[in-house]
């Protein structure tokens, strides 16, 4: 059993918790378990964070900063490590998790920035003799709820901003994928942070529920399923709490006929089938627009069914398993929901389903509506619809029908579509010609409607404001 780590030990959950087995999704097998910590063990670690945030709130910024450029060593040292960790209990290629663990680290690599980015501004003679300042002060005790399917960047996105500005953090990893959030505070505390800066405790819903509920923690960074998003959102804003909840997504690629093809399909089997169709910016729709469908669907099928299905961790792999086998069969059924919807089957990924482990190979469902529920509802597997416009307002008009808005992105060679689709599809991160549109470190990941619950985006100038309060001077001498 894998244990909380709070005030910096390593402690196990009370006696009689519950728990969870954690598993290697490529094998199948069980390789260690994690418990379901409750309201005592979150209290633990929201005291073990208050505590700490007495002194850690006063220690100078440049004294902040050495630790989080010693901890961006530490983590680069571990780099391999981390990524080997990731693939174990989720799952994803090594180089997916390579990708993953990079660009968790780029946070920390903004994060850094702190000197810079935690200033506040000044405006002299506001009136006679009368000046203005604002200053950034941290907030207190704030706590992170990251999801299954990045164990290791998720955290990354939450924990150093808000400890870099001065606060301190309760992290509750996802009980599916526990290892990656511990592993990172362990690596945290050999970087020099004291003791209590940084806490995790491991749980599910109960666990949660008592960190929105608890008085102390000023925050509350959530990224999952778009229903928990919404509800974490509700519960912890009642609560007084700052909140940014992030949620699930459906994206649409969408395909102009004077498109490079090539390009094109390269690009929609990494979005659709990379990280297993697992990723908040994966390409669930492809709407084709007019001849692009005669171009690009060929080949799309043929190198689709030619992707290689297995384990992450063995050479040459493109396709790893799914999380659990529930979340598997889940997504099988959607197949056969698509199937009965009138969906044409191009790509059928669930001979893959009889090997040991959680396997779905990438599968391609053809001529989707946007009634049908594989063209609307999440899949979150390598399932990629088709769908058909007539013109690009058509692609477009399909694409903002959807609830949620996280992103969507459009290949063509042609300046005045990319910008029509620019200005007009309400997607928050949007793509011209790249298959994922990922805001880096030092922008916000800026999911738009039903994808997001709040009003400050994670990372980027963003997640400064969401870790800092203002206060503004007005001085007369
Ligand atoms: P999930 O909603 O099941 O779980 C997310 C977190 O919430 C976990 O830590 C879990 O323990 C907790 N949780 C689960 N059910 C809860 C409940 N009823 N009450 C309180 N807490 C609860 O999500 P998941 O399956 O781990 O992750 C996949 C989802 O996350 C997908 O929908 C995906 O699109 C979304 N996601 C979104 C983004 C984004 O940036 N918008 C990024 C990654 C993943």
């Amino acid at each position: 059993m894998i244990n909380n780590l709070i005030a910096g030990e390593h402690q196990p959950a009370a006696a009689g918790t519950g728990s969870l087995p954690i598993f290697n999704p490529a094998t199948g097998e069980v390789i260690d378990n994690v418990p379901l910590s409750g309201a005592a063990e979150v209290d633990a670690a929201v005291r073990a964070a208050s505590h700490a945030y007495s002194h850690w709130s006063k220690t100078p910024v440049m004294e902040r900063v050495r630790l989080m450029f010693r901890f961006k060593a530490t983590l680069e040292e571990h780099f391999e490590e981390l990524a080997a960790l990731v693939t174990r209990h989720h799952g994803k290629t090594l180089d997916e998790a390579r990708g993953e663990v990079r660009r968790g680290i780029e946070v920390v690599d903004f994060a850094c920035g702190a000197p810079t980015l935690l200033q506040g501004r000044t405006l002299r003679d506001v009136s006679a003799g009368v000046d203005q300042d604002l200053y950034r002060y941290p907030l207190g005790v704030c706590a992170g709820i990251p999801p299954f399917n990045f164990p290791v960047m998720i955290p990354l996105w939450m924990f150093p901003l808000a400890v870099v500005a001065g606060n301190t953090y309760v992290l509750k990893p996802s009980e599916r994928t526990p290892l990656g959030g511990l592993r990172l505070a362990e690596l945290f505390l050999e970087a020099g942070f004291p003791e209590g800066v940084l806490n995790v405790v491991h749980g599910a819903k109960d666990a949660v529920d008592a960190l929105i509920a608890h008085p102390d923690v000023r925050a509350i960074s959530f990224v999952g399923s778009a229903p928990v998003a919404r509800d974490v959102y509700r519960t912890a804003a009642a609560n007084g709490k700052r909140v940014q909840a992030l949620g699930g997504a459906k994206n649409h690629i969408v395909v102009m006929p004077d498109a490079d093809v090539d390009l094109a399909v390269g690009s929609i089997l990494n979005s659709a089938f990379g990280n297993a169709g697992e990723r908040c910016l994966s390409g669930s729709v492809a709407v084709v627009v007019g001849r692009a469908a005669g171009n690009m669907l060929a080949p799309l099928a043929d190198r689709a069914a030619g992707m290689v299905v297995g384990p992450g961790d063995e050479p040459g792999v493109q396709v790893g398993p799914l999380i659990r086998a529930e979340h598997r069969d889940r997504v099988a059924g959607y197949i056969d929901r698509g199937v009965g919807e009138g969906a044409r089957l191009l790509v059928d990924g669930r001979k893959h389903m009889s090997r040991p482990g959680f396997f779905l190979g990438p599968t391609i469902l053809d001529h989707v509506t946007t009634d049908m529920s594989v063209g609307r509802e999440e899949i979150f597997g390598p399932v990629l619809s088709i769908a058909r416009a007539g013109s690009l307002d058509e692609a477009i008009e399909q694409a903002n029908r959807m609830a949620l808005g996280n992103m969507a992105t459009i290949f063509t060679q042609s300046g005045r579509s990319a910008r029509e689709f620019r200005e007009r599809v309400e997607a928050g991160m949007t793509g011209i010609n790249v298959p994922i549109a990922q805001p880096f470190a030092f922008f916000p990941f800026s999911g738009w409607k039903g994808s997001f619950f709040g009003d400050l985006h994670v990372h980027g100038s963003d997640g400064i404001d969401f870790f800092t309060r203002k206060k503004v001077v007005v001085t007369r001498w």
